[in-house]
């Protein structure tokens, strides 16, 4: 009976080969930033980037990781049709990592 219970868990984020893909095809030209209303200081996109899918997540980004609030803003504008929103939940999901094994 509790096995009929057991709900499948949500899919919260896209994997990360998905993600660095989609950063393949970003041709870097800053739309998805402008339309943001959470970004409060300036990072550029090719950084950005970078620390979504490797390496170190410098303070500023980690800011904007938390400060994102997954309003979807930045869809609509992007020239080649690439979920930053998405991008952004791969971001927290390795900043969350990375701040447990500290
Ligand atoms: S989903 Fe996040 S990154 Fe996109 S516009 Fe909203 S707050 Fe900004
Ligand atoms: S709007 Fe799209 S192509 Fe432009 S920087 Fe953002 S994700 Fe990349």
């Amino acid at each position: 009976m509790l096995k009929m219970l057991k709900l499948k868990p949500a899919l919260l984020h896209k994997p990360g080969p998905q993600v660095t893909q989609e950063i393949s095809a970003c041709i870097g030209c800053n739309e998805c930033l402008l339309a943001c209303p959470a970004l409060s200081e300036p990072i550029t996109i090719d950084v950005l980037n970078h620390e979504t899918i490797a390496g170190s997540i410098s303070p500023p980004v980690a800011r904007f990781a938390r400060a994102c609030y997954q309003c979807g803003a930045c869809v609509n504008p992007c020239p080649v049709g690439l979920h930053r929103d998405a991008m952004m939940m791969w971001l927290k999901v390795r900043l969350l990592r990375s701040e447990r094994e500290e």
